[in-house]
């Protein structure tokens, strides 16, 4: 891929209207007569805008046969690039009741999905000044947005690229380890993504010795010493101007000097359950197969009471969306499908590893997004 990715507005608009088709397609199959979007992913999705988490409502008012509406705060309407094929602009000012003008919009409507995410103080008004019956707005676009068209792919891509950088840098021996503490390591490995071009840093955890098993560690004074495990997970967004950020996510576990046998015997068993595991990803298989692949592996040796979390989750807009790969999960992975790998192996107060990469799911594979070594590395 073009290392420097670039996408036009003209582009863009043909995107979002093709998604928008999509979507009352799926609406009128559900009996969903408006969607009201809110804070959370789908609205960013949609049209690349992305409310501000805020008190002052936002909201796009999504009906079958009428052109989209934001109802935006006046103060917040200079963030909102137009496309004006796609939706109309309706700021309110401090004095105007938001909820009135959505109410107002959604008139005649009886089934209604609203933003999972929306505040449950909006909500409850909503409630209150309308008789519509409210559902879940990921009813009409979980399944829509789990499978990545080719721009979020090419975005997903671009993400897990620059991560992969720093994940590069960490087995590389370009950090140091040995003398530092945890947090000194997670804000060094924060301010490499964003010199990399993440335009903003998700989590950046680093647990070290007998925290490397606590899967999400919260990296802090611990100092890290010699032959130790130190598991590094870490993930920002990737933003192309006045479109939708997409999220990476890596793990790499590396180690300070020498570790026990039984150390060395665990990570060799997770890094060939982590391969087996990407190897069997294709469409058509379960979520649940996939969990399935890697655990019993790991069960043939004994640790799978250490494999403590699902094998993994979807990445998009969000850092965890749909699908999780997960036992009970029978949903079949379709092309498109953009999940983690992650399995983990924790030994508590003692240590523990992960491995986790980002695929994309294919007819007959995947394609993976991160391709930094996964063998174990020593570091100083
Ligand atoms: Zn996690
Ligand atoms: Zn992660
Ligand atoms: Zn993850």
């Amino acid at each position: 891929m073009a290392s420097r990715l670039s996408i036009s507005a003209g582009d863009l608009t043909k995107v979002y209207l093709s998604r928008l088709g999509k979507v009352r397609e799926r609406m009128s199959a559900l009996g969903v007569d408006a969607l009201v979007l809110s804070l959370g992913a789908d609205l960013p999705w949609l049209i690349g805008y992305k409310a501000m988490p805020l008190e002052r409502l936002t909201a796009l008012v999504v009906r079958l046969h009428e052109q989209p509406v934001l109802v935006v705060p006046a103060l917040e309407e200079p963030r909102v690039v137009p496309h004006g094929e796609l939706f109309k602009v309706r700021p309110w000012r401090e004095y105007e009741d938001p909820y009135e003008i959505v109410v107002r919009a959604i008139r005649g409507c009886s089934r209604v999905g609203m933003s999972d995410r929306m505040w449950a103080a909006s909500l409850l008004k909503f409630q209150l000044n309308c008789t519509a019956n409210f559902i879940p707005a990921s009813q009409v676009t979980r399944s829509l947005r789990s499978v990545k068209d080719l721009i979020e792919q090419a975005m997903l891509a671009e993400a897990a690229r620059r991560t992969d950088e720093v994940a590069d840098a960490v087995i590389g021996g370009e950090i140091n380890f040995i003398g530092r503490s945890e947090r000194e390591i997670s804000m060094e490995i924060s301010e490499r993504l964003l010199d990399a071009g993440l335009n903003k840093v998700n989590f950046s955890i680093v647990g070290s010795g007998p925290n490397s098993a606590s899967p999400h560690h919260e990296p802090g004074r611990r100092v890290i010493g010699e032959s130790e495990a130190v598991v590094c997970d870490f993930g920002g967004e990737f933003q192309l101007d006045a479109s939708a950020g997409y999220c990476s996510d890596i793990t790499r576990t590396v180690v300070t000097g020498e570790m026990p046998e039984r150390f060395i015997e665990l990570y060799s068993v997770l890094e060939i359950a982590q391969r087996r595991q990407r190897e069997h990803v294709r469409a058509g298989v379960s979520c649940e197969k996939l969990d399935e692949v890697g655990r019993s592996y790991i069960e043939n040796f004994g640790y799978d009471e250490y494999f403590i979390h699902r094998t993994g989750h979807g990445i998009g807009i969000e850092e965890h969306e749909e699908p999780y790969i997960v036992a009970g999960n029978l949903d079949y992975v379709e092309p498109g499908n953009a999940f983690s790998i992650e399995p983990g192996i924790y030994i508590p107060n003692l240590y523990g590893a992960r491995i986790e990469d980002i695929v994309i799911a294919t007819e007959s594979g995947c394609d993976v997004l991160n391709n930094v070594d996964r063998s174990l590395h020593r570091v100083g």
